[in-house]
């Protein structure tokens, strides 16, 4: 993964903090390899390439992922869509590449999670169409989190913080104190729009300054794509998400940013423990209701 991961714990020996690190980033190395799309060799890859050929027997975890990217396209009405990447993979953002309008058109109808068929009783997936490519870039870091919490527990750990990219889990609190977690700035890399105290929590964030750049006609080009029209979504600079799980909050920080602002915090005040922070284009910050009101609003905890 490209992405760096870090994490904080206690643990009895530094031979036992050398051990227990390890085992979670071999963990992260794993999933890199199961899911992957820039992997030719990884497991999606494989999938992108024959399912829509015949039904493809996958991972338990890959099989998670996938039941997990189809639960949140559901719930946000198509707004996160891991076919995305029918069109997305035709972004480069390091080489400040994008697809022409045709491109667009051409793979438009390529997007659309209800051509995904996922077999719960085979644990199989298949592709309705040619030419669908998904990308779980919007929610495997989120399980890979997980993954690694799990270890972490497994280990006896009580007090861990662990965050991939925009991905964070917090493992009970910092011994007697919440964790401070800042939301950053998304214009200015060293400054925070909001410091939370929190423990016991996921928390994710999407933002248009991850992976981006400017075009000639001054357009910020970044990552998180419309399934509508293939470009690039306007409206927020980021969302963040609280909840109890990663994979969760990974795939709604994504889906929230598609959304926009008021349809966003319709979707997330009506979900059971989670919460969000949008700041939108305008620089202004939105707060879904249990942040507002902790007592009243959603039902966060
Ligand atoms: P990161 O943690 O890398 O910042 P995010 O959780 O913010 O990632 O999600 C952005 C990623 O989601 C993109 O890099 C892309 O892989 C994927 N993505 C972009 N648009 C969509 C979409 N509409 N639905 C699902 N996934 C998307």
């Amino acid at each position: 993964m490209t992405t760096p991961i870090t994490m904080e714990f206690w643990s009895e020996s530094e031979a036992d903090a050398g051990r227990i690190s390890q085992r979670v980033f071999d963990e992260f190395d794993r999933i890199d390899r199961q899911m992957s799309r820039y992997r030719e060799d990884s497991e999606l890859s494989a999938v992108n390439r024959t399912a829509a050929e015949r039904p493809v027997k996958v991972s338990d975890g890959l099989f998670q992922v996938f039941m997990k990217a189809e639960a949140v396209s559901e719930l946000s009405g198509g707004a996160f869509d891991i076919s995305f990447g029918s069109v997305g993979y035709m972004y480069d953002y390091r080489e400040k590449h994008q697809p022409t309008a045709e491109q667009i058109q051409q793979n438009l109808p390529h997007i659309n999670y209800h051509d995904i068929v996922l077999d719960k009783d085979e644990q199989t997936v298949f592709f309705r169409q040619q030419g669908l490519l998904t990308d779980m870039g919007g929610i495997a870091k989120g399980y890979a989190v997980d993954r690694g919490i799990d270890i972490l527990r497994a280990e006896g750990i009580r007090h861990a913080r662990l965050s991939a990219g925009g991905d964070m889990r917090l493992l009970g609190d910092k011994r007697g104190r919440p964790w401070i977690v800042g939301v950053r700035d998304p214009r200015n890399e060293s400054a925070n729009a909001v410091v939370l105290p929190l423990s016991d929590v996921a928390i994710s964030t999407s933002g248009d300054y991850e992976r981006f750049f400017i075009d000639e006609n001054g357009e910020r080009v970044h990552h998180i794509i419309s399934p509508k029209n293939g470009r690039p979504v306007k409206g927020v600079q980021s969302v963040t998400i609280l909840g109890t799980n990663a994979l969760t909050t990974d795939g709604l920080s994504t889906a929230v940013f598609v959304l926009g602002v008021e349809k966003g915090l319709t979707m997330i005040n009506q979900l059971a423990g989670v919460d969000a922070i949008i700041i939108d284009e305008q620089r202004r910050m939105h707060y879904s209701a249990g942040l507002l009101d902790p007592k009243g609003g959603s039902e966060s905890e």
